[in-house]
């Protein structure tokens, strides 16, 4: 039996299958660039580096050139889930680097949401993810595009933490927590715990994108556990851009035992080639505390409390078995 559990971060082009990549790039007779076709080794957390990584997500994302593109990425993205014993998705796009080429923002959801929908066992949910190296008003805009979807579930800010600072996006986050999603900004990945402090206390966020430098302030991590603020710990992301030197620096144990929830991510397993079951792998956790993450993927999510609760007695049986 597979473990249950939740994945929480994952983005639409990052979860690319590699064999996709390679066809929808035959297919369109494009070249793709030689560091695309090997793990991500990039060193984030120096001056453009950033700049670096997100040159190779672009060129996997121009491959997506239409509705049945991305919905074909949608769809394998759904069933590499189920394989996984993921059992509630919530999947990150940002619409506005589709809408062009899918007829709109409003549009661009549509598609996605509609992908999402499956008969594979994998509830779904969806995250508009805001750029937070663009002006704040377009995050603004998915705060109010999102609560036009049953599905949308939340509100994210990605991309460049070394940009864009938290407090630009205090309006977005609270229209968007008005219109009941929740807040899942990226934060205390390259930037450390000043950025997770703000990120918290601004953006009322529920979960963090990575926050695995918020270990280095013992009193954010009472905050953090205080609050019940989820960390999506991305841990191979992490080390391909080298926010850590190697998965066994990962602090994942020193958040639990502060009390901080943990939900393992693979957050781009097209860049970092390690899918969520090797991002679960390289933790070298015992059944408990893999079961104690599983448990943690489902309470910090957006799945509906009855399957909260009945996946939350499979990961006992799980345990058990
Ligand atoms: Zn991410």
């Amino acid at each position: 039996m597979t473990l249950p559990k939740a994945h929480l971060h994952l983005h639409l082009t990052g979860g690319m299958r590699p064999a996709t990549l390679v066809a929808l790039a035959a297919e369109q007779g494009r070249r793709l660039p030689p560091d695309l076709l090997a793990p991500a080794d990039v060193d984030a957390t120096a001056l453009r580096g950033w700049a670096k990584f997100q040159r190779l997500y672009d060129a996997a994302r121009v491959l997506l050139t239409g509705p049945a593109e991305v919905q074909r990425v949608v769809r394998e993205i759904v069933e590499d889930q189920a394989a996984a014993g993921v059992r509630w998705l919530e999947l990150q796009v940002d619409p506005s680097s589709y809408s062009a080429r899918l007829g709109g923002l409003h549009a661009a959801v549509e598609c996605v949401l509609e992908a999402l929908e499956n008969d594979l066992g994998v509830g779904t949910g969806l995250v508009l993810a805001g750029n937070r190296t663009r002006h704040p008003s377009e995050t603004e805009t998915l705060a109010r595009l999102g609560r036009q979807f049953d599905g949308v579930v939340g509100l994210g800010l990605s991309n460049d933490e070394t940009r864009g600072d938290p407090r630009d996006f205090e309006k977005a986050f609270r229209l968007a927590r008005d219109a009941g999603l929740i807040a899942v900004p990226h934060a205390g990945e390259l930037r450390g715990p000043g950025s997770v402090q703000l990120t918290v206390e601004r953006l009322g966020a529920t979960r963090l994108g990575h926050g695995v430098r918020a270990v280095e302030d013992p009193s954010l991590l009472e905050l953090l556990a205080d609050l019940s603020v989820c960390c999506e710990v991305n841990p191979v992301s992490n080390v391909s851009l080298h926010v850590h030197a190697s998965a066994a620096d990962n602090p994942w144990r020193a958040l639990r035992a502060a009390g901080v929830p943990v939900a393992i991510g693979a957050d781009d397993p097209l860049l970092f080639r390690a899918s969520l079951l090797e991002n679960y792998a390289v933790l070298g956790a015992s059944d408990a505390e893999l079961a104690d993450l599983a448990r943690c993927s489902i309470t910090s999510s957006t799945a509906p409390a009855d399957l909260q609760a009945s996946l939350l007695a499979e990961i006992d049986a799980w345990l058990a078995g």
